[in-house]
C-alpha cells in the first residue's frame, strides 16, 4: 500500500481525491492548514471510505515544518499538490500572498521531493494558462498566453520551476494537470465545495441563490459570440477530476511516463454557456432560479472548452458524469449543508 501526500487534502478537490485514492488502496496522508476548508472534511471522507486518513495541520509556507515533515514520513511514495489560495479577485488585491502561498510552498515541497531516492509528483494547474485560446477546443499544445491575474501567474510560473526543477532531477517525475471548470459534488452529500464567503464561481453562485441566500445571480454578458451570447465553459464533475488524479498518479508510479514533466487537460470536452448551465440546474432540481443579465465582467474570455484527446489516449482517462449529475450532486450538498 503506497503512502500518498496530499497537500490540501481537506479542500474542494483534494478531499474528493483523497476518497478515491483510498478506494484504490492507497494510504492517504493529508496536509492542511484550514485556510480554506474545515476539519469536518476528514470526517466526510471517513464516513465514505471507512477510513480515516493521516492528517498532519501544516502550513506548507513553513519550510520547516515541511522538512519535519519528510523526515517522519519519508515513505512517502507520490505527492498530490492541490494546496494553494485560488480566488483570482483577492490575488489582483494581494499578489504577495499569493505568491508567497502558491510558490513559495510549491518550492519547500520539491526541495524536499528533490532529497529522496525517487518522487512523483501531481501539481493542479488551470485551463487560465491559456488566456482566451486561438483555437477551440484547447490542445495541450496551445500557446501559455500573459496571465490575467497574479493567481493565474502563480499556475504558470508553478508548472515553470516543476519543469524546470525536473530537466536537472534524476528522481523527480511529474504531471500538471490543467482543469477546465470542477463542479458538483460527491453523491453522498457528504463532501463538496465549502461556502467560505461570496462564491467566485458560477455553480455554488446558482445553489446559494436558490437555496435563498442570495437574492439574484448576475449572468455577466449576454452578447459574446457565442449562440445564446453568454460565456462557454467546460464544467468537468470534481469526482472524475479526482479519479484523473488517481490515474495521473499510478501512470507515474508504473513508470508509464514518456518525459519527466508531462501536462494534461481535464475536462469533458463540451463547453456549456452560462444560461445552458442554469438550465440544468432548474432542470435537475425543479427550481426557478432568479437571474439578471448584468454587463460583461473584466478578464473574463469568450469561450474555453478542452481537447480531451490526450487525456483520453495518453493518459486513459476521460469524464464519465454529465452536467445534470455535477448540477444535481452540488444542489443535494447544497441542501445538506444548510440543513446542518
Ligand atoms: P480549496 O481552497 O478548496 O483547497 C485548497 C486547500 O489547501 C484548502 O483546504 C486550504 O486550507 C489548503 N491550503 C491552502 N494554503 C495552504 C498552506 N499554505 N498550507 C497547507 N494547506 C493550505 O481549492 P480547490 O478548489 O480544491 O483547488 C485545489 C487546487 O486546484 C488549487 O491549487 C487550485 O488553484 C487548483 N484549481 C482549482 C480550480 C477550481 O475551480 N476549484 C480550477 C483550477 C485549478
Amino acid at each position: 500500500m503506497s503512502k500518498i501526500l496530499v497537500t490540501g487534502g481537506l479542500g474542494f478537490i483534494g478531499s474528493h481525491t483523497v476518497v478515491e485514492l483510498q478506494k484504490e488502496g492507497f494510504e492517504v496522508v493529508i496536509i492542511d492548514n484550514l485556510s480554506n476548508s474545515s476539519i469536518n472534511v476528514l470526517d466526510g471522507i471517513t464516513a465514505i471510505t471507512g477510513k480515516k486518513p493521516i492528517f498532519e495541520k501544516l502550513d506548507l509556507r513553513e519550510k520547516s515544518a515541511v522538512q519535519e515533515f519528510f523526515k517522519t514520513h519519508n515513505d512517502v511514495k507520490g505527492v498530490i499538490h492541490f494546496a494553494a489560495s485560488k480566488a483570482v479577485g483577492e490575488s489582483v488585491e494581494n499578489p504577495l500572498l499569493y505568491y508567497e502561498n502558491n510558490i513559495n510552498t510549491l518550492v519547500y515541497v520539491l526541495q524536499e521531493l528533490n532529497k529522496l531516492k525517487e518522487a512523483n509528483f501531481i501539481f493542479s494547474s488551470s485551463c487560465t494558462v491559456y488566456g482566451q485560446a486561438d483555437e477551440l477546443p484547447i490542445t495541450e499544445n496551445a500557446p501559455v498566453k500573459p496571465a490575467e491575474s497574479p493567481y493565474g501567474n502563480t499556475k504558470q510560473i508553478g508548472e515553470e520551476i516543476i519543469k524546470d526543477t525536473c530537466k536537472v532531477s534524476a528522481q523527480l517525475n511529474a504531471i500538471a494537470l490543467r482543469y477546465f471548470n470542477p463542479v458538483g459534488s460527491h453523491e453522498s452529500a457528504l463532501i463538496g465545495e465549502l461556502p467560505i464567503g461570496v462564491p467566485q464561481n458560477l455553480v455554488p453562485f446558482i445553489t446559494q441563490t436558490a437555496i435563498g441566500l442570495r437574492e439574484q445571480l448576475s449572468v455577466f454578458g449576454d452578447d459574446y459570440p457565442t449562440e445564446d451570447g453568454t460565456c462557454i465553459r467546460d464544467y468537468i464533475h470534481v469526482v472524475d477530476l479526482a479519479k484523473a488524479h488517481v490515474v495521473a498518479l499510478q501512470r507515474l508510479l508504473a513508470h508509464k511516463n514518456e518525459t519527466n514533466f508531462e501536462v494534461f487537460n481535464l475536462g469533458t470536452g463540451t463547453g456549456s454557456s452560462v444560461l445552458e448551465v442554469i438550465k440544468s440546474f432548474e432542470r435537475v432540481s425543479g427550481e426557478t432560479l432568479n437571474y439578471k443579465i448584468a454587463p460583461r465582467r473584466a478578464g473574463d474570455v469568450i469561450a474555453a472548452y478542452a481537447h480531451t484527446e490526450k487525456a483520453n489516449k495518453v493518459l486513459g482517462w476521460k469524464s464519465d458524469l454529465t452536467l445534470d449529475d455535477a448540477m444535481a450532486s452540488a444542489w443535494k450538498w447544497e441542501k445538506h449543508i444548510r440543513e446542518q
